[in-house]
């Protein structure tokens, strides 16, 4: 594919991105709990890491109670009968981030491996009652940093958005179990001499306003205290991809799983280095659901267990990070 036409490409889906995403509003919001200035495409000037609040241990989740319900018949005052009663369950992904929660432009479908993973849930609440996929299911398009808020107002019952598992947003909102764990990385033009984290000192590194690797990268202690790296954040990792392209930025860096998806996109960049952070992701859920915390848990447990959590990587993933499924993510549970 010609850098034009990748180009081309992005900029459609970028355009989709600003007609389905929400308000600056909520993404402020989110910013200012995260201690993140929200930033445009023009470099953000070096600041502070976010003071992160230790907790001991966040991927640990609400243990299941016992076997699911039979799908269609949702237990009488669960939350998962008020979303049966509705006919439909509200779920909040990216649009953007091809492998995971992407617009295919050549059928209009959101597709990946969190689109998967939400499916399963409609799945398990609905049942295959002969409806279109996707009556069950309603998708709402948001930035990284929109997906807390969504899920506080109940404007989504649930995100999957390789959402990272951490203390200060365990504050916020509840986390299923880890059903993925990824790692930060660095995507670079193919051309350029970066090969590691350490080389990033001085150099523009773009990342999604509101994400653990805006974060990471306006953390000097992973580059160079004398000379740090400078941060430019936007609203959609396709954004930082049309920065890297232009020369805005000299790099991208996030989790290993967004880069191998823009590498795909643009092959005329490159992902290096290896993993500097653990990413688990979890789906994250409204505090005020424990029910349905656990619910999703047993359903994710059945997944494990009986091969779907390994088809699902297979159909989305053995094209970038090779053939064999690795072992899924290990379930911990706090209560
Ligand atoms: N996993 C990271 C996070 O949750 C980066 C991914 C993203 O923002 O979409 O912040």
């Amino acid at each position: 594919m010609t850098r034009r036409l990748t180009v081309a490409l992005l900029v459609l889906g970028l355009l989709a991105a600003a007609c389905a995403s929400s308000t600056d509003h909520a993404t402020t919001n989110a910013l200012a709990a995260l201690g993140v200035q929200p930033t445009s495409t023009t470099a953000a000037p070096p600041g502070p890491s976010t003071t992160v609040p230790t907790c001991a241990s966040p991927t640990a989740s609400l243990a299941p109670q016992g076997a699911l319900p039979a799908p269609g018949r949702m237990p009488a005052g669960s939350f998962m009968a008020t979303i049966q009663a509705r006919g439909y369950l509200k779920v909040g992904v990216d649009q953007t981030t091809l492998l995971f929660g992407y617009l295919n432009p050549a059928d209009g479908q959101i597709e990946g491996f969190d689109i998967d993973m939400l499916r399963q849930v409609a799945k398990a609440i609905f049942g295959d009652d002969g409806q279109n996929e996707n009556t069950r299911i309603r998708f709402t398009a948001i930035t990284s940093a929109e997906r807390i808020p969504f899920v506080q107002s109940g404007q989504v019952d649930i995100v999957a958005d390789t959402m990272t598992i951490n203390c200060q947003r365990d504050q916020l909102v509840d986390f299923s179990s880890v059903y993925y764990d990824a790692g930060q990385r660095i995507l670079v033009p193919d051309t350029s001499p970066i090969t590691n984290s350490s080389q990033l000192g001085g150099k523009k590194v773009c990342a999604a306003a509101g994400s653990t690797s805006i974060a990471n990268v306006v953390d000097t202690g992973q580059t160079h205290a004398s000379s740090p790296a400078i941060p430019v954040s936007v609203n959609n990792w396709t954004d930082c991809m049309v920065a890297l392209q232009n020369g805005t930025v000299d790099a991208i860096s996030t989790d290993d799983t967004i880069l191998a998806g823009l590498a795909v996109q643009d092959p005329l960049t490159k992902v290096v280095g290896p993993k500097f952070t653990d990413e688990p992701y979890g789906m994250a859920i409204n505090k005020s659901h424990p029910d349905f915390v656990r619910f999703v848990n047993e359903l994710l447990a059945q997944e494990r267990g009986d091969g779907t959590w390994a088809a699902i990587w297979t159909k989305w993933l053995s094209k970038v990070f090779g053939s064999t499924p690795p072992a899924p993510p290990a379930a911990t549970y706090s209560g």
